[in-house]
């Protein structure tokens, strides 16, 4: 029996490259239904190739254009649209595997409803650990739903676990690459341009996560994930820059053994493994030939260069409502760096003024969740317009 699948986000990085892994592996896994925010085109070409049973976007207007492109190509694929269609999608009887390549706050509705439905589930949408994390994998643990994590270093962690589980852990080691930026003295940070911001050294990823990357915030998001996905606290997780990206995460024994995994930075490799898992089945990518590899480096992540990679830090001591608004506030500062409205060091700036006026409060419910992100967002809104 083919696995029927569910990508959410297809026509993003993740999902085209979900959608490779399957290609390679159609005896075993059946492309179910495809949801994207507003690319028609791209998704018309995915319903061509795939032929899923449904095709999701956002607006109406965007369904009623698939719906004329589809009814040429004489494809049967049925259009749905709207939040509340892409809840009840997720959730069919049908459906085995969801893959949530959303990226950002828009797709953690979705993954909730996957959780809720008890799914299998590669989560590449750290937002929803981010955002939520003890309600998330309290629901997950509720409904039996198994969380795969698609994020490449989760990943590795997740692959280190399986001989040992959670047990006897010392600590954690996230690897960052360092981004962009890694060697560019601390005094031309003034003047960083958003070209060489999105000159990510290692990885080809989206845009949001390019800055996040630049400015470290992404590996911050990536110890608050860890936190809840590994069930770990701050002390136990490190992070080190590893330029090379070549190590994708390692896990350190009480006994002194470090257990790390070791791939091309491909992320064909992290979602063929949450896939095929608890089996493992080819992702179409080569094994690395270590020795045509540069020497591996090694270094801790330097606060000036980096605040708020150490703001992340603050936050996850502090505690879920904090990671909630630090997020709501950072995607808003990052999409203004990315329309040029705002300097590269300013993204610090508003997120550290966001979060001085943040009070605390205790989240019980995915609505809480929500309500903070809109309060923060108004908060980050007011912020910015100093800076126009
Ligand atoms: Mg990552």
């Amino acid at each position: 029996m083919k696995e029927n699948v569910i990508i959410l986000g297809s026509t993003g990085s993740i999902g085209v490259n979900t959608l490779e892994v399957i290609s390679i592996h159609l005896n075993k896994f059946r492309v179910f239904a495809l949801a994207v925010n507003s690319s028609v085109e791209n998704l018309s070409i995915q319903c061509q190739k795939y032929n899923p049973k449904y095709a999701h976007v956002k607006k109406e207007e965007d369904a009623k254009k698939l719906i004329s492109i589809l009814k040429k190509l004489n494809i049967k694929t049925e259009v749905l649209y709207g939040i509340k269609s892409l809840n009840q999608l997720v959730s069919l009887d049908e459906v085995d595997i969801v893959v949530c390549a959303i990226s950002g706050s828009a797709g953690l509705e979705s993954s909730i409803s996957a959780v809720k439905s008890g799914k299998k589930i590669l989560l590449a949408n750290k937002e929803s650990l981010v955002m939520c994390g003890s309600l998330f994998m309290d629901l997950a643990k509720k409904n039996k739903a198994s969380i795969l994590p698609v994020d490449s270093e989760h990943n590795a962690l997740h692959q280190c676990f399986a001989s040992n589980k959670e047990k006897f852990i010392k600590k954690i080691i996230l690897t960052a690459s360092g981004g962009p930026f890694l060697n560019t003295n601390i005094k031309e940070f003034a003047n960083i341009t958003l070209e060489q911001a999105l000159n990510h050294p290692t990885w080809d990823m989206g845009k949001k996560i390019t800055i996040d990357s630049a400015t470290m915030m992404n590996k911050g998001l990536e110890i608050i994930e860890a936190m809840h996905l590994f069930d770990l606290t701050l002390g136990q997780i490190d992070a080190i820059i590893h330029p090379q990206s070549l190590i994708h995460s390692m896990v350190c024994y009480e006994d002194g053994s470090i257990i790390s995994q070791v791939s091309m930075n491909d992320m064909k490799i992290p979602i063929s493994y949450c896939l095929g898992w608890p089996e493992r089945i080819k992702s179409g990518v080569d094994l690395i030939d270590l020795t045509k590899q540069p020497p591996l480096e090694f270094s801790d992540v330097s606060k000036e260069k980096f605040p708020c990679f150490y703001l992340a830090k603050e936050v996850a001591i502090e505690g879920e409502s904090f990671s909630t608004a630090m997020n709501a506030a950072n995607e808003l500062a990052v999409s203004a760096f990315l329309e040029k409205r705002i300097k590269f060091n300013d993204i610090y700036k508003i997120l550290s003024e966001v979060l001085m006026s943040h009070k605390k409060t205790k989240l019980s419910s995915v609505e809480e969740v929500f309500a903070i992100d809109e309060i923060s967002r108004n908060i980050t809104i007011e912020i910015l317009k100093k800076y126009n």
